[in-house]
Formats: structure tokens, sequence, C-alpha cells
């Protein structure tokens, strides 16, 4: 029987390493991020709620004969189900699972899978992956030329994270406590897909010092593993971008910055304390502009990632977040809508609030009025413009990044509303 994986946009890593698992049960697998591609049983993985309303994905999904869907969507599986006409949704870590369905055709006594039956979705007992020793992941010939923010492929290192922010998928998806893969597993694999032309490797799982995790940071095992990484690839083609600013002390970061591109990314999300607590994001604004601090005297460049609009952010609180730009000197900064993640604490707490409450909601009606933004696409669009004031060496910003900027902040907006309409409209499964 012909299988193939779909990723639509960008090969996700848990579809390489869905590939390897099929191939080493004998299946006959494909990989492919072009949605004009079916097989007699099709996999399609998905990490973003918007993929859900995209036209060309629905329409992929009806076409085909057989198929299931994983990826992070699947913690609420109601929604997967109710905006796709898919035969079984995989709600967990699923690469054993999604194997046991091409093989069974029956979703009834698989662990982990949602399925409709009778007019009725119906689910069955995830049971959580303790061995997280993949076999070799399946490496299409194109991985090499894929771009993801520099890197050809982003690698799992381990599951889980400590952290319980509340807008976050990765602890409610993998859990609160951490699985490491061991060194060797890693290397092989990194080794093998550097045969098969990526040159370019970065570390992925929410942050990346708790590789190794046992009770404590083990710096030794992240420190270790980033130099035998960088023997395989070269330091230049390493990366280690999502770090919390709570896991990195100056030893990590000297690591950071012999064995790979010299870069950060810590999210900070807000310059005020009140909203990092509703967040519980577990750091202060004095703690973050300590680790940037730290970083810089380590020689490592910071990028800084905000999210803005989050319920209760007032301008005090957005002017706390403009103000700790100017004071950390980043070299780079991101910005998002708070986007309410099916799943998340976040889901449930925007379903409650009114939406006149809502900055997406809300007009803006300071100085980007003309604009016609809501007030959190105003507060994205102004982040961005301001990150680059606030550079080491400050940028212009021309016309085009002007353009760029806006678009982006729209885009968010109008993407984030989407996802809000998802929500209310399963409502009862989120809260
Ligand atoms: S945002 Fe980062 S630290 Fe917070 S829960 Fe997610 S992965 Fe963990």
């Amino acid at each position: 029987m012909k299988t193939t994986i779909v990723s639509p946009r960008i090969y996700t890593y848990g579809s390489l390493v869905l590939g390897g698992v099929l191939r080493d049960r004998g299946h006959c697998v494909s990989i492919t991020r072009d949605l004009r591609s079916r097989g007699e049983v099709t996999l399609l993985s998905l990490f973003s709620t918007s993929q859900l309303l995209d036209p060309d994905v629905r329409g992929f999904a009806r076409g085909s004969q057989r198929i299931y869907v994983g990826g992070p969507v699947g913690l609420v599986p109601e929604i997967v189900l109710g905006e796709l006409e898919v035969d079984g949704v995989v709600m967990g870590e699923g690469e054993e699972i999604a194997a046991d369905l091409v093989e069974r055709g029956a979703c009834t006594d698989i662990p982990g899978v949602a399925f409709c039956q009778g007019g009725e979705v119906v689910k069955t007992e995830p049971i959580p992956v303790s061995d997280l020793d993949h076999v070799m992941p399946l490496i299409p010939e194109d991985l090499k030329s894929q771009n993801i923010r520099g890197a050809n492929v982003y690698i799992e290192t381990h599951r889980g994270c400590l952290g319980g922010c509340t807008f976050c998928q990765v602890p409610r998806f993998f859990g609160r406590s951490i699985r490491s893969r061991s060194l060797d597993n890693i290397l092989g694999e990194v080794r093998e897909m550097k045969r098969m032309g990526v040159s370019r490797v970065a570390v992925s799982g929410g942050t990346g010092t708790l590789f190794g995790y046992g009770g404590t940071v083990n710096k030794k095992a992240f420190i270790d593993l980033l130099e035998a990484l960088a023997g395989i690839l070269g330091p230049r083609n390493l990366s280690v971008p999502d770090m919390r600013v709570d896991f990195v002390d100056e030893e990590i970061l000297e690591a950071v910055r012999r064995y790979t591109v010299g870069w950060v990314f810590f999210g900070i999300e807000s310059g005020s304390e009140e909203i990092l607590k509703a967040m519980k994001k577990g750091t202060t604004p004095e703690k973050n502009l300590e680790a940037v601090e730290l970083a810089h005297r380590c020689g490592v460049k910071v990028g800084g990632s905000f999210i803005v609009g989050y319920p209760g952010e007032t301008e005090e609180d957005y002017q706390a977040t403009l103000d700790f730009m100017e004071e950390a000197v980043l070299d780079d900064v991101f910005c998002s809508v708070a986007e309410p993640i099916p799943g998340t604490p976040l889901a449930s707490l925007v379903l409650d609030l009114p939406r006149e409450d809502n900055l997406l909601y809300q007009e803006e009606t300071g100085d980007y009025r003309p604009l016609q933004l809501s007030a959190a696409e105003a507060r994205c669009f102004d982040l961005l413009l301001h990150g680059m004031s606030c550079r080491p060496v400050p940028r212009i910003v021309d016309e085009g990044t002007y353009s760029a900027f806006l678009e982006e902040a729209r885009v968010q907006g109008r993407d984030v509303r989407r996802v809000m309409e998802l929500l209310e409209k399963y409502r009862e499964h989120i809260v």
C-alpha cells in the first residue's frame, strides 16, 4: 500500500520521524510538502490552527480517499474533525500511532486517536511515548534546500517543558516532564542528514538547555551536545534558537558563542511584570534584562520575541515593553499578536473576555488611526518599528520595511481573528 506523508509548506520534524517509522515497518512511503500528492493512505502533518482554514488544505483533505491528521492541532481534535473531512486525528505524540492507523485502517482500538462515529467524536486514551530514541527519520532529497529561519531543518533533542506559559502548546502537547533522546541517537541522525546534503540544523524543543534535564539543568549534557553537533556540521551551521532566560548562564552562553551561529532568541514577551505574571511566564523584566546583558557580555547576539494584545494589556503595560526594548538594545525583534491556540489556557481566557475588551476588536484611536488597524495590530506594527531604532546600530525604516511591517501586523490580526471564530464555534470543547 502506498502511503504519502504530506507536510504543507515545511517538513515538520515529526513528519520525517513518522516516515522513518513507516519505512522501517516495510511500507512504501514518501514524504512531500506538495498538497497535490496523495497516496492510498495519506498522513497530513499540520502545525498551526490557521492551516485548518486554508482552502488548499481543506480541498486536499476532501479529495483524499483515506486520510489522517497529526501535529499540534490534535490538541482539540473536535476542531480538526469539524473543519476537515478526514478519517481520524492523532491527538498527541503520534509516530507509532499513525503507523498503526496505516496498518489497521480502523481507529477504534488504537490509543490516542479521535474519530467520528454516529455523528459523535470518539477519543481513545493516549499513551505518552517513553523511549524517544527514534528510528532514522525519512530524509527527503529536498530537505537540504528548505529554509526555516536560516536552518534546513529543526531537530528534536527532547520533549516537554517545565514552563507553564498560558499561550504555549508545548507543555500541553508534550507534557511538563522532560524526556531526552540519547546523544548517540541524535548524532547518528545529524550525520545522515549531512550525508543527504543538509548543512544547517537548528535544535528545537521549546528551550534548548533542557536537553538531558534530570531534576536540574544538565549543563554538561547540553554543552557536549553542541560541541558534538558542531563537530559534524561546523560551528556556523548550528543554531539553538529558543532559550528561557532562567536556564542560561555564562558557561552555556560561552558554548553557544563557540559552537553555534552565536545567537539566542529569548521569549521576553512583555516589559510589564503584571503581564508576565498573567502569562505565567515565570520570569520578570529584571531577569529578562539580566539575561540579555549577560548574553551580550559573552559575545552572543540576542533576538527577543514579544507578544502584544494579551488580555488585560494596558497602555502602561505596552509602554513598559517599549521601555524594556530601549534598555535591552536587542539585536533583532519579533512580535506576535497574542494567539489563543486551542488547548492552551489563553484560549479559554479569551473566550471569557467580552469582545469590547479584546484589543483585537478595538479600533486603534491613536497615531496609527488612519491605517485602520485594530489596537492589537497597531501595537504589533509599532513594536516592530520601535525594534529597528532600539538596536545596537539603529536602522532606518525605509518604505519597503514600513510596508512589510504593516502587512505583517495586518496578516497576524486577520489570522488571530479567524482563530477566534473557530474558538467560538467550538466553544464547548475549549472551556
Ligand atoms: S513558551 Fe517556552 S518556556 Fe514557556 S511553556 Fe512554552 S516552551 Fe516552555
